[in-house]
């Protein structure tokens, strides 16, 4: 079975160290037949140019399109490299956004929220003292609203907070409060033909599970969903393929029979193998 990767950065993210071509190294080496790689641009602080804590996205999306560039040339007979980006809340500022889409002509991008409006990332967020329903609340409303975004292809890593609740809280709370909404946020991908992230980073975290989960992939599924794609989000080489074969277990027991790479924005189907 055809093994893809849709979710990498390389050193031209601020949290990530390796080069693209040691990314795509790692993934030749894992057997992967398709790697994207999609380093972060948090579209609403692009204006604050090297100001900005992640340094300066007008500076590192262009290199990371150039190195993609020439990794996909290189490596051309040996490794599908998808020209990708993680675009964080685009719909914080429609302009910025607009700045972000033109850095290329982008095969894949996914679109994240890591932090709501005026608050800061989820990562930094003390969960004693925050009320976590009404983030959740507030969370899943802004997903909703970026699963209406026109452009982007995949929604990453849905139930991103939990992640940081169940390392720092110790437990995983109960989402079923919570299902109006995530079937609301599932309606609008299905019906906007927008697919939905299998995030495979949390099998090796405390959370131990994917981002989201297979009940939840499952509900997408039965509510009409045809897109998954699959995603290590690696932040090193070594990370790359890395659970990418539990994601597509994921998403076949949740009933899927392929899951989905991208090419100019177009879903490329990858048959599940049984
Ligand atoms: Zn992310
Ligand atoms: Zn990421």
């Amino acid at each position: 079975m055809k093994l893809c990767d849709m979710h990498t950065h390389s050193d031209n993210s601020f949290d990530a160290k390796s080069a693209v071509d040691e990314l795509c190294q790692a993934a030749i080496k894992s057997g992967l037949y398709a790697m994207a790689v999609t380093d972060h641009c948090e579209a609403e602080f692009i204006n604050l140019g090297e100001n900005c804590e992640f340094g300066s996205f007008d500076r590192q999306i262009p290199q990371s399109v150039r190195d993609i560039n020439s990794a996909k040339e290189k490596y051309r007979d040996k490794l599908l490299v998808i020209r990708g980006l993680e675009l964080g809340e685009p719909m914080h500022d429609p302009e910025q956004t607009s700045h972000a889409l033109a850095y290329a002509d982008f095969d894949f991008i996914l679109a994240s929220v890591h932090n709501l409006r005026g608050r800061d990332d989820f990562y930094y967020l003390d969960y004693k003292t925050v009320d976590v329903t009404e983030l959740l609340n507030e969370y899943f409303d802004e997903l909703a609203e970026t699963a209406a975004f026109e452009h982007f292809d995949s929604l990453a890593h849905l139930t991103y907070p939990l992640r940081y609740i169940v390392e720092r809280e110790g437990y995983y709370p109960d989402l079923s409060p919570f299902s109006e909404k995530i079937d609301r946020i599932f309606n609008i991908l299905i019906q906007n033909k927008k697919a939905l992230e299998i995030n495979v980073s949390g099998l090796f975290k405390s959370i131990g599970r994917t981002l989201p989960d297979e009940p939840l992939v499952r509900r997408f599924f039965e509510l009409g969903g045809e897109y998954v794609t699959i995603g290590t989000d690696s932040h090193s080489s070594k990370m790359v393929g890395k659970g990418i074969e539990q994601g597509i277990a994921v998403a076949k027991a949740a009933g899927f029979k392929h899951y989905a790479i991208y090419r100019n924005h177009k879903p490329i189907l990858i048959p599940i193998e049984t």
